[in-house]
């Protein structure tokens, strides 16, 4: 290809804001593999190229944007160290029908079981299907909504969790929350009902939500509406961190070995034993 054509080329593709094609046109012509090709099978190999290049790009801002802690995905996570875990269940939830439907998702169970981590990988899944995501934990949501209320910033704060079409709320019930507070998740709970997916973490029973939430009749009033579409999952096995600090005190070997959960336990101990 002369080099009058291909700055031609550039040029058009520039203002067609076809920014990646420019990129790879001069490669693909060059590859010998696609010297035989007909013209519309290079027009097609052209275009999935420069949809996959942002594609990517797309993915990995959004990721970048949405607070996600870390980005573990579903694969993984050992189900074999969460045997009480209906796996088939959480891989049924992987095909994000419950986030076309609208409805929420519930982990519960005591500390290091995987509910974060289950909550992240929901998540990456949803971005990767193009759907729109955020993470915070409740106490930094209703911090920030407290603070935007003080400057009048209120509802602009609120969209940043109204908007998602997945919003992950974590450690629900570390902190519990005065009237005002427990009021502004109940807002945001009910602008979201049906219209967007919530997937919330606690560590704490629905009966204990009252204790969490203000009082019963808020907590009663949240529940009602975040549990009428929604899929819990009660995950009650031991914590996967307590299990690494017991191997790491005892070098035992109490569960069947496993090389994907040895990895984690590898990088695990590296992050945390420094
Ligand atoms: P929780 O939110 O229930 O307290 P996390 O999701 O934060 O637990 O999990 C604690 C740590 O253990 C994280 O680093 C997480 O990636 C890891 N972890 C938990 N369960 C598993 C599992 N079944 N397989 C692989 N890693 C796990
Ligand atoms: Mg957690």
């Amino acid at each position: 290809m002369s080099s009058l054509t291909t700055d031609r080329i550039r040029d058009h593709a520039t203002k067609l804001g076809l920014t990646h094609l420019t990129e790879v046109v001069t490669q693909l012509v060059e590859r010998p593999e696609n010297a035989q090709m007909g013209y519309l099978d290079f027009v097609d190999l052209l275009l999935e190229e420069e949809l996959g290049l942002r594609e990517g790009r797309r993915f990995r801002n959004a990721l970048k944007l949405s607070g996600l802690p870390h980005h573990k995905s579903l694969d993984d996570f050992d189900f074999a160290f969460q045997p009480d875990l209906d796996a088939r269940k959480v891989r049924d939830l992987a095909t994000l029908e419950f986030v076309k439907a609208k409805s929420n998702v519930v982990l519960l169970g005591p500390p290091g079981v995987g509910k974060t981590m289950l909550a992240v990988a929901l998540a990456i899944g949803a971005c990767q299907a193009r759907f729109s995501i955020y993470f915070t934990t409740l106490d930094d949501l209703v911090r920030r909504l407290r603070a935007a209320e003080a400057t009048g910033r209120f509802k602009r704060q609120l969209q940043v969790y109204l908007r998602p079409a997945v919003l992950v709320v974590d450690e629900v019930g570390y902190l519990p929350l005065d009237q005002a507070k427990a009021n502004m998740v109940f807002q945001l709970v009910s602008r979201r009902y049906e219209r967007g997916t919530m997937i919330i973490t606690s560590h704490k029973s629905f009966a204990e939500w009252g204790g969490v939430l203000g009082d019963d009749v808020l907590a009663t009033a949240i529940l009602d509406r975040l549990l009428h579409h929604c899929d819990v999952l009660n995950i009650n096995s031991p914590s996967y961190r307590l299990k690494d600090r017991l191997n790491l005190v005892t070098g035992g070997e109490s569960m069947p070995r496993s090389p994907r959960r040895d990895r984690h336990i590898r990088s695990y101990t590296n992050r945390h034993t420094r």
